[in-house]
């Protein structure tokens, strides 16, 4: 008998003994990687391993040496960028796929909870009459979203530009304020970073549908080709919301694809006290959403949806493989009476995007919308609303914080102030690095009409208004102390 020297088995135990691990990271009461113990280090940096340790060892690493020197973004204190540490649900069901659905593919129950999840997500973001098609994160999204954009354009004038290529340049309108995501992806698509145009904003960070306007009429005067235009449902920057209405219009009617980014923001529709700013939603040709950001998903997951996957199957298609298609009969199964989940692949994802191999993410999704349902996840984007209005409050009110930028969601851009100090760029940014070693309570920081600001970013499941509330405090005694120390007299050389 063949024998493998990997485990294959014994998960239970094995899982059991991690998961303590894990829970007791989870108390996050661990020295931080960031101050890196040589001990780790030197533990972990290794020769290649002729003979193997065995899966004993392995675990015991991982809970000695690994997990706790694991990152800190899923503290309850972390606001920076937009990413959070995934709840359990989370990892149970993506745990479940990796072992009994290692494959996205073919008819079983994750498969079908791959269709279930994206229809329950569109609905619960107000998404109507759209299909959708995970991928790994918002990256791939929008590139999957500008593949179908890129198809439409090119097919309106009678060109299949997956197959022929592209014969004469195109434009994708965007802000300054979308994501850079948005470059990348016109890169990768062949039309060229270049054809991005930077269309003005507004102070608050929404984009000037006039300019819009504008700039669509000159490309069309010099034979360049509409592709899309890409608004903000929530920027990355500030949490702004794009006029969707008045640029879907626009979009319908010069017959331009209309792209919402709400890679993060999406979720805020659950709001009511911001809902009506997502009118216009209705308008998109392709929307995206980031589960592994507002709803709680470890990294790894995110939704593209659009009103018709044709677009994305002929932008993507691998074209048939007999490897793939010629393993499976539908009919043949039908008639024996008998169906075995390989005998058909299910929805064919693995052409509607760039991924062949790709593992089941809709359990994960499906699993974090079920366990609180649409009033926990309705909870939780109010609740982390009300701690960016509550830090705004703050900084209008405190004679030593300012408010950079009116939330719109649960991101806050304020920074410390106080007289006499001439560089507050330079203040907030050392504000900022102690905050970062203090590891508490540990925003990120951007720059807004030309400011150095502070950036909570609130999405995690774990934090609520205590921790905003200790943001505030920790920025007024960290920038008191630094006045103050700058206020000391140097000492002589
Ligand atoms: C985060 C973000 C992205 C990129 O998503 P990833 O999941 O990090 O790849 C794109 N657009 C917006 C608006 C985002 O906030």
């Amino acid at each position: 008998m063949a024998q493998d020297l990997a485990e294959t088995g014994r998960l239970r135990a094995l899982l059991s003994r991690i998961g303590a691990g894990l829970d007791e990271f989870q108390r996050f009461e661990h020295r931080d990687a960031q101050h890196p113990s040589q001990r780790w280090r030197e533990r972990l940096d290794q020769p290649l391993p002729q003979r193997g340790v065995g899966i004993d060892a392995i675990a015991a690493d991982l809970l000695e040496h690994v997990i706790p020197n694991g990152s800190a973004t899923a503290r309850p204190g972390f606001s920076g960028f937009i990413t959070t540490g995934g709840t359990t649900a989370a990892a149970l069901a993506a745990t479940a796929a990796n072992i009994a659905a290692p494959q996205r593919y073919g008819l079983t129950a994750f498969n079908f909870l791959e269709e279930f999840s994206l229809q329950w997500l569109a609905q619960m973001c107000g998404l109507r009459a759209m299909q959708g098609v995970y991928s790994s994160g918002g990256s791939v999204a929008n590139l999957l979203a500008l593949g179908a954009a890129r198809q439409s354009a090119f097919e309106q004038i009678g060109r299949d530009p997956a197959k022929q290529g592209m014969d004469r340049p195109v434009a994708i309108y965007a802000t300054a304020e979308a994501h850079h995501t948005i470059q990348r992806s016109a890169g990768v698509l062949g039309v060229g970073r270049q054809s991005v145009r930077a269309i003005a904003c507004d102070n608050r960070g929404r984009m000037d549908v006039s300019a819009l306007s504008r700039a669509i009429e000159e490309d069309t005067r010099a034979d360049v080709l509409p592709m899309a235009i890409v608004a903000n449902a929530g920027t990355t920057n500030t949490g702004a919301i794009d006029p969707l209405h008045a640029i879907g219009e626009l979009a319908n009617e010069r017959g331009v694809w209309f792209h919402v980014d709400g890679a993060y923001g999406l979720p805020g529709i659950l709001d009511q006290r911001v809902a009506p700013l997502y009118r216009g939603l209705e308008l998109a040709d392709s929307v995206i959403v980031d589960p592994h950001k507002w709803l709680g998903a470890s990294v790894g997951v995110a939704a593209t949806f659009v009103r018709d996957r044709g677009f994305l199957q002929r932008a993507f298609t691998q074209e048939p493989a007999d490897y793939l298609e010629g393993s499976v009969d539908t009919a043949d199964a039908i008639a024996a009476g008998v169906e075995h989940s390989m005998d058909d692949f299910g929805v064919p994802y693995y052409d509607f995007g760039v991924e062949l191999s790709a593992p089941c993410r809709g359990v994960v999704v499906w699993a974090l919308i079920r366990e609180i349902g649409v009033d926990g996840m309705t909870e939780r984007i109010r609740r982390h609303n009300d701690m960016a209005a509550h830090v705004a409050d703050a900084a209008r009110t405190h004679p030593h914080l300012e408010l950079l930028q009116e939330p719109t969601l649960s991101i806050c851009c304020f920074r410390y102030v106080a007289p006499g100090v001439a560089d507050l760029d330079f203040l907030n940014r050392q504000l900022h690095r102690r905050l970062m070693h203090e590891n508490t309570n540990m925003p990120s920081t951007t720059q807004v009409n030309g400011k150095l600001a502070l950036r909570p970013c609130f999405v995690g499941a774990r934090c609520d208004m205590k921790h905003a509330q200790a943001l505030i405090d920790d920025v007024l005694r960290l920038g008191d102390a630094l006045v103050h120390e700058a206020s000391q007299p140097k000492p002589h050389a």
